[in-house]
């Protein structure tokens, strides 16, 4: 099945807005074995539009859309499928109704403008949309399928699995791609390349090797006629890379460091605190990412030179003997912040953030410590000199750090 996605709104033309709900869907595509051809971005502009469409018939079969259901007169994804399937649209008196409900259960009246929301032809049906005004829209001709969903993300993902995934499985037959993400941190991308050379060059399961900012991810995708087949598939890969390389994986697929940590955590019952020298606060970000942090996260302190270190109970004397960047610094960091937050672990970074080197010490050296009163984890980096860097991998290699600690892996 040959797909392709439409990115709706002027502003996605204009570089103002970022078009990532292609992506986002693009990246569900090959579970479903639907292969995705085409990516494009339309303006609100109805002539436009409607050959998009058009054109999407004539090459594709099926096309998703995002974007173009609001209620504003620059919303016209509706009306150019209309145009471009020469139908008129009609007005669902009972769609008006779950509308005027929304907006009375928000406290007011409904604007006239949302009635064209209500608005349907007669190849099309809604997807109801459970988080926000835009019911979305499947329409059907010659055997082709387009499907419109609202510009949200927090809208049309949720649409997109509680609803169009399902029937959308429902329908296809051809093959299925499955992928599976392997996460691993502490080894170079040479050393684990070497390490599972063997299984590069083959086409199916495929394996490729990334570096991210959160360490070296191994991606197995493994196409077949069905997902069991597939699974098998990439089962045998997915032992021998955790055979040779399990002490380093810290997670799979969609797991972000916060949430790998957090998940340590909570299984644990142990909360944590953090001081940050060189991160301007990036490590409590990055933590409280993840909605759970709220029962395992006590806070922290976020220092930017020596003096406000000490104002944190971080002990002079390490700092003059050491220096404020520095190993022994980072262990007295944590130690700090964990007391006097009544904490279970502490968390400390110091480094070198920039524009020079400081303390003599170079630009991009950073030390961490994760400390639970008995036992510590140090860490050492060395990374490029550049602060955007500085300020993604030291967080996560932290929580990584952390979670090994939590889990008492080495
Ligand atoms: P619309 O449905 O066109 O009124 O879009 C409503 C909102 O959804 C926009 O203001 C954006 O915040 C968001 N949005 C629309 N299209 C996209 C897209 N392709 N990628 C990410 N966000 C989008
Ligand atoms: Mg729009």
């Amino acid at each position: 099945m040959k797909a392709e996605i439409m990115g709706i709104g002027t502003e996605l033309l204009m570089g103002e807005l970022t078009d990532t709900n292609s992506s986002w869907i693009a990246s569900r595509l090959p579970a479903l074995g639907i292969e995705l051809q085409w990516v494009s971005i339309i303006g609100d502009d109805l002539p436009r539009l409607t050959e998009a469409f058009k054109q999407g018939m004539e090459r594709s079969d099926i096309i998703f859309t995002t974007g173009g259901l609001g209620p504003t007169q620059d919303d016209l994804t509706r009306e150019a499928i209309a145009a471009a399937f020469g139908e008129t649209p009609i007005i669902q008196q009972e769609v008006v109704e779950d509308l005027e409900r929304y907006f009375a259960a928000r406290g007011g009246p409904m604007p006239q403008h949302n009635i064209k929301q209500a608005n349907l032809i007669p190849s099309a049906r809604f997807v109801p949309n459970h988080n926000g005004t835009a019911p979305g829209w499947w329409a059907e001709r010659e055997g082709k399928i387009i499907i419109c969903m609202p510009g949200p993300p927090g809208e049309n993902q949720s649409m997109w699995e509680e609803q169009v995934e399902p029937q959308l499985a429902g329908l296809i037959e051809d093959e299925v791609t499955i992928t599976r993400n392997i996460k691993t941190m502490g080894m170079s991308e040479g050393a684990v390349d070497e390490i599972v050379s063997e299984f590069f060059g083959v086409e199916n399961p495929y394996l490729g090797i990334y570096s991210k900012a959160d360490g070296i991810h191994l991606r197995v995708i493994a196409r077949a006629k069905d997902t069991t087949t597939a699974h098998n598939m990439i089962a045998p890969v997915e032992k021998a890379i955790h055979e040779r390389l399990g002490e380093y994986v810290w997670g799979y697929d969609d797991d972000t460091p916060e949430q790998a940590a957090g998940k340590s955590l909570m299984e644990k019952g142990l909360s944590v605190a953090v001081m940050e020298m060189c991160t301007g606060g990036a490590l409590a970000n990055n933590i409280t990412d993840n909605p759970n942090s709220i029962s395992y996260f006590k806070g922290g302190n976020v220092a930017y030179d020596g003096a406000a270190l000490r104002s944190c109970g971080v002990p002079g004397e390490v700092m003059e003997k050491h220096g404020v960047v520095s190993q022994e610094t980072a262990n007295a960091m944590a130690e700090a912040v964990r007391r006097q937050l009544n904490a279970d672990v502490g968390i400390a970074v110091t480094g070198v953030p920039g524009p020079g080197e400081f303390e003599g010490k170079p630009l991009g050296l950073a030390y961490i410590c994760i400390s639970n009163g008995e036992k510590i984890r140090e860490m050492e980096m060395r990374l490029p000199p550049r602060r955007v860097t500085i300020k993604r991998r030291v967080p996560n290699q932290a929580l990584i750090e952390l979670r090994r600690l939590v889990e008492g892996t080495s």
